[in-house]
């Protein structure tokens, strides 16, 4: 609880005034307590205040943790010795070790200086408080003039322990309130029925204690034995629940912790009006790691991740190993979303610095979702939830982190009403597509066409793929949309053909269309059904669709080549697979992503990504192309590369069939591209295939 309390304190703060008002008080009151003490006493004490001093800073030292127990700082057994000293010698003697075992447990754990001394003073006054109940019901014990415990004592002892109970936790709970703006009434009810009962337990003991000072040492095992067993039963259970809750690979936090602590969080923020923050973060290449370093420095990776996110987060903060490559991080306090975005920053830049792991250095990239209670969700579930729309997100759009967004989640009302129109916009024939020529670079004509899909939306106009392609993908209506397109543009093909213009036409795939085993069938049944010759059709795919689950993906790739479709892998150096992965794929050709062409001409080390991808494709027997080629420069330095074929705005945007037909029948337009295409240095090494 007191944990906290760090967070609320200004140089000024009302919690600071209390603190040290109680502090001072508190500590005054020790001094004059601890002033009547001689040497005489300790003497009169003997062994058994030994024992005592001994057994009550052990306690203190090792507080028992109980399972289920929220109190991150445990129970202190020393409670139940000090108030043994209490109604046997006296509250100076009390007082003055429960102040030795503070220090000395507060010293070996770190506390800061601050808070042992308003620990000691809260302790003193409690003790002061019990002590008063003791002396009004006439029991006083000194140590020379010990009192002897019988059953008629019992009464006032339950009172004295209560008086205890009473003040510690309204001096503790009264610097919650404080610090939260709260109740203090609030702040105790809160915490009431734990501490009544764990407190209760251990005062219960006390006067035992006092038997055995009283009667004999040699008692003791009766009462360390059962006490034993406690700890014992406790920390084997703590055990239990420590696995129960905790990932075995990396020994972080799993699910379920993250979505209790986070539960907590939220009880907190509430009372006090914090912001929570979740994370769910995800590796963007773990998958390649395993696949080609193996599971072991996987694992070895994957427990680096975690020491490393933990390095860059407060203690308070929380990460755990949700599974596979997937983390979550719990920020049980952030001031608003740019400081979420700062941390997740934090987080991503932290992952980039490489990681050392058996000879090899390897660098991570992760895509990080954030959602903000009670900026995005009301409760656990729903926040969990929207980190992970975030996420995914964030993946789809390669830019590492974004904070949830209504307008990207598939769940949300407004998404929801468009996946209805979606589903009805393609059995209505809203979607259009819009063909973009790919030029050979070689020859200046024409090598093909890529249909890409729009949606005539009756309101909203003509809509980019990007606000319902997604969506079809996580709803299930892209097996449906990928149909539409398949025929639509193979229908196209067909006219293209008929009027004399042999143009090979290229369609998008999906991870969820090669992940389906009815695919290559359908495409079968799209090109007899069109009369188009399957050497006719080219399927685009990313690697991320081939690597969502390689074997399935391999198994349609493979029939999908023995029918005579072309395939090609778009996005080219966006994803990440391996090269060794790549040649075993039945593919002709890799698209160069547009991220890389669009910079060739500003940056140095896109233009090396590009050149050395060529050479690379072209080593491997792959035809390459480039899209996004917005310039005159752009094209001629592709064209000085080597690279076989170009696509992008210099050409021509993605337009209407009228349109494109007009552009592909026009002449000049070639013979433009050839003029260009012919300034190609002599001795260009040529494509593999063609
Ligand atoms: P993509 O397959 O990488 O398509 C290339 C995108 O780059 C197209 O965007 C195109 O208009 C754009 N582009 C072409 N040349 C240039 C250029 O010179 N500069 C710039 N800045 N951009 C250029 P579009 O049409 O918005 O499509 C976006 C994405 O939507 C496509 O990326 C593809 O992943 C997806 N998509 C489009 N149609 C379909 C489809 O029928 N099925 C599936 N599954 N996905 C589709
Ligand atoms: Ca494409
Ligand atoms: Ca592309």
């Amino acid at each position: 609880m007191v944990d906290a309390w760090d967070r609320g304190r200004g140089p000024f703060s009302a919690l600071t005034l209390y603190v040290a008002t109680v502090t001072f008080g508190g500590l005054l009151f020790t001094l004059d307590r601890v002033r009547h003490l001689e040497p005489a006493d300790l003497r009169m004490m003997g062994p058994a205040f030994v024992m005592a001093a001994a057994l009550l800073v052990a306690g203190e030292l090792r507080p028992l943790f109980t399972p289920g127990s929220r109190d991150s700082n445990g129970v202190a057994t020393s409670t139940t010795f000090v108030f043994a000293l209490l109604l046997h010698w006296g509250l100076g003697v009390a007082i003055l070790m429960q102040a030795v075992a503070t220090v000395v447990a507060d010293r070996s754990n770190g506390t800061a200086w601050w808070r042992t001394g308003f620990d000691v003073a809260r302790n003193a006054l409690a003790y002061g408080a019990a002590s008063l109940v003791l002396v009004a019901m006439g029991h006083t014990g000194a140590p020379n003039a010990p009192m002897t415990i019988t059953g008629a004592d019992l009464p006032a002892i339950a009172l004295a322990g209560l008086a205890y109970v009473v003040c510690d936790n309204v001096l503790a709970s009264r610097a919650t309130a404080l610090q939260c703006g709260e109740r203090l009434w609030h702040v105790i009810r809160a915490d009431a029925a734990h501490q009544a009962l764990t407190t209760g337990a251990l005062l219960a003991l006390s006067p035992l204690v006092v038997v055995v000072l009283e009667r004999s040492i040699a008692l003791l095992p009766l009462l360390l034995l059962p006490l034993f067993a406690v700890y014992r039963n406790a920390s084997a259970s703590l055990q239990r629940e420590h696995e129960a809750l905790h990932d075995t690979l990396t020994g972080l936090p799993n699910r379920r912790l993250l979505l209790r602590q986070a539960g907590d969080a939220i009880e907190e923020a509430d009372r006090c009006g914090y912001q929570v923050g979740l994370f769910l973060l995800d590796l963007d290449r773990f998958k390649d790691v395993n696949n080609t370093l193996g599971h072991n420095v996987g694992d070895e990776l994957l427990r680096h991740v975690g020491e490393r996110l933990g390095s860059v987060l407060r203690p308070e903060d929380t990460v755990a190993r949700l599974g596979g490559d997937e983390f979550g991080v719990l920020l049980p306090v952030i001031r608003d979303q740019a400081a979420a975005e700062e941390v997740a920053e934090r987080i991503r830049t932290a992952l980039t610095q490489p990681f050392a792991l058996q000879e090899v250095a390897l660098d991570l990239e992760a895509s990080i979702g954030i959602a903000l209670y009670p900026a995005h969700a009301n409760d656990v579930d729903l926040l969990m939830q929207r980190a992970d729309v975030a996420m995914y997100h964030a993946k789809e759009a390669r830019s590492g982190i974004e904070a949830y967004d209504s307008a990207c989640d598939p769940h949300s009302t407004q998404r929801l009403s468009l996946f209805g129109q979606l589903r009805r916009a393609i059995e209505d024939d809203e979607l259009v597509l819009h063909y973009q020529p790919k030029v050979d670079l070689g020859t200046g004509r024409v090598s093909g066409v890529e249909a890409l899909v729009r949606w005539q939306h009756p309101e909203r106009g003509l809509l980019p793929p990007d606000t319902f392609v997604p969506l079809a993908e996580q709803t299930g209506l892209m097996k449906s949309l990928t149909s539409n397109v398949l025929e639509q543009a193979l229908r196209q093909t067909a006219a293209w053909s008929e009027s004399g213009l042999s143009i090979r036409m290229a369609v998008n795939v999906s991870a969820r269309d090669l992940h389906d085993d009815t695919f290559c069938d359908r495409v079968s049944d799209a090109l007899s059904r069109t009369g188009v010759a399957a050497s006719m059709l080219e399927l685009e795919l990313t690697e991320r669709v081939v690597m969502a689950d390689p074997q399935r993906a391999m198994e349609n790739l493979t029939a999908l080549a023995r029918l005579g479709v072309r395939l090609s892998l778009d996005d080219f150096g966006t994803g990440y697979s391996s090269l060794a992965y790549l040649r075993r794929l039945p593919v002709t050709e890799i698209k160069i992503d547009k991220s890389f062409v669009l910079r060739m001409d500003v940056d140095d080390e896109d233009a090396t990504i590009v050149r050395s991808t060529i050479d690379l494709a072209h080593g491997l027997g792959l035809r390459v192309i480039a899209e996004g080629v917005e310039t005159a420069e752009t094209w001629q330095r592709l064209s000085d590369l080597g690279c076989d074929a170009a696509q992008g705005y210099f050409l021509s945007r993605p337009k209407p069939a009228e349109v494109v037909t007009d552009w592909l029948t026009a002449r000049d337009n070639v013979a433009a591209m050839r003029v260009v295409g012919s300034r190609r240095p002599a001795g260009r090494r040529s494509a593999a295939r063609g």
